[in-house]
């Protein structure tokens, strides 16, 4: 079993990309918070997905279920264009 790749899902902002703060997915704020999406198995080796997503957008998708299906449906694609 190889090494786990994370990969992490943020706004592009000016920020160096692999610095722990980042632009949240789903707005404008600089946030260091993370939020496991889910791993997957790409030729024998794990991937697992983070979003970077502030206090109050991670609020939302924990309260909002349509906040958490857009952000779903979001991530989906960024990791299916990565
Ligand atoms: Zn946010």
């Amino acid at each position: 079993m190889g090494k786990t790749k994370r990969i992490y899902l943020f706004n592009e902002s000016h920020l160096p990309d692999e610095g722990w703060l980042q632009m949240c997915f789903t707005c404008d704020t600089i946030t260091g918070g993370l939020l496991f999406f889910r791993a997957d198995q790409v030729s024998g080796r794990l991937v697992e997905y983070h979003v970077h997503l502030c206090s109050r957008c991670r609020r939302s998708v924990e309260t909002s279920r349509a906040a958490y299906l857009g952000l779903v449906a979001d991530s989906t694609e960024v990791i299916g264009a990565l």
